[in-house]
C-alpha cells in the first residue's frame, strides 16, 4: 500500500493477509471493502468472529468442534443412533463435514487436528493421539484411517496402525482411486497405483 494510505487501513489489510489463502492484493481489497460497510455491520462481523472463537471448543470425545462438552455426533453414538464401535480417524473437522455430507457413514469420528510431520517437528504429542488411544480401551471393533493420501497422511496412518493393531482392533485405510468421471490417461501415477492396489472384485 502507498505511504499516504492511512495506517489503520494497512493494519486491517495485514490482518486479512494472515488468513490462509488470502494474498496481499485480496487482503487490501477486503480492507477497503470494510470501509464501505456501515459501522454496525462491521461490528457485527467482528463480533461474530470473536464469539465463534470463544464459544466453539473441541468435543471431549471425538475432538470435533462443538459448542457443548460433547458434540451431536457423539451424543447420537451414545444414544445408539450411530455405531460407536467404528472410529473414523481424520485430520481436521472439515474432513468430518466432507464424510457426513455423503451420508454413507454412521460410525463415530476422531479428529487429530493435524498430522505427524517430522520435518516440521510435529510429533504424536502435538496431535490428538492421547485422546484417541484413551477411546480404544472401550468397545471399539474397527478404526478407519481416513487421513489424506499425502506423505504426512500416510505416515500418520501407518504410525497409528502400528500402535493399534497389537491391541487386536481391526484397522482399515480409506481406498483412494480414480475420481468418478475421470479418464485413466489424466490420472497421476500415485492415484493410478493406489486405484490398482485397491481394486475391487465385481
Ligand atoms: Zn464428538
Amino acid at each position: 500500500m502507498a505511504e499516504y494510505t492511512p495506517l489503520p487501513l494497512i493494519l486491517a489489510a495485514e490482518q486479512f493477509a494472515r488468513l490462509p489463502g488470502i494474498g496481499m492484493k485480496t487482503a487490501q481489497r477486503l480492507a477497503y471493502h470494510i470501509l464501505t460497510m456501515p459501522s454496525g455491520e462491521v461490528e457485527h462481523f467482528a463480533g461474530t468472529l470473536v464469539s465463534a472463537r470463544e464459544s466453539v471448543r473441541c468435543c471431549s470425545v471425538c475432538q470435533n468442534f462443538t459448542e457443548k462438552e460433547t458434540c451431536v455426533l457423539c451424543e447420537d453414538g451414545a444414544d445408539g443412533k450411530r455405531n460407536g464401535t467404528i472410529i473414523c480417524v481424520v485430520e481436521a473437522p472439515r474432513d468430518v463435514t466432507a464424510i457426513e455430507r455423503t451420508g454413507g457413514f454412521d460410525g463415530s469420528y476422531h479428529v487429530l487436528h493435524g498430522l505427524l510431520s517430522p520435518m516440521d517437528g510435529t510429533g504424536p504429542e502435538h496431535i490428538r493421539m492421547k485422546e484417541l488411544m484413551a477411546r480404544l480401551s472401550g468397545d471399539v471393533g474397527e478404526v478407519i484411517m481416513a487421513t489424506n493420501p499425502t506423505v504426512e497422511g500416510e505416515a500418520t496412518a501407518s504410525y497409528i496402525c502400528r500402535l493399534i493393531k497389537p491391541m487386536g482392533i481391526k484397522v482399515s485405510r480409506l481406498a483412494y482411486g480414480l475420481p468418478v468421471g475421470a479418464s485413466l490417461e489424466f490420472a497421476d501415477d500415485v492415484t493410478l497405483v493406489r486405484a490398482m492396489e485397491n481394486r475391487n472384485l465385481i
